[in-house]
């Protein structure tokens, strides 16, 4: 299912840009629009999902996916070794501002928990 006001929905769907690095079945991922690490890109399951309390509704193998792609990217945007945070900003109070269910994968300079 895709959200018709969702803007990750419309990255997927192709009305809206994105710089895509990674286009799987089930999984996008592509980099943050305002970047705030050297490399920052969003994992994204295509299925519109709000948050981790939907993670169940994913279709077999894209959760597990999420994390795979995480660690490929940063294995192609030369992060891997040096390494990343892996964050799900999920909910309100972890500052959540896009419901559609995505991972951000930062590195390329010490990342620290705000
Ligand atoms: O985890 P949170 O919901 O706060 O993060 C949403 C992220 O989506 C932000 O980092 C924002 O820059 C990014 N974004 C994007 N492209 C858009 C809209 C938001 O990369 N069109």
């Amino acid at each position: 299912m895709s959200d018709d006001g969702c803007v990750f929905c419309k990255i997927v769907r192709g009305e809206m840009e994105a710089k895509v690095v990674r286009d799987e079945d089930g999984v996008l991922a592509f980099h943050d629009i305002d970047g705030r690490a050297p490399v920052h890109v969003l994992v994204i399951p295509k299925e519109h999902v709000s948050s981790l309390a939907e993670i169940g509704r994913l279709p077999d193998g894209v959760a597990k996916r999420l994390f795979e792609v995480a660690q490929e990217v940063a294995e192609e945007e030369g992060v891997a070794e040096s390494g990343y945070a892996f964050r799900i900003n999920n909910g309100p109070d972890a500052g959540q501002e896009v419901f559609h269910l995505h991972a951000h994968v930062m590195g390329g300079e010490r990342v620290r928990m705000p």
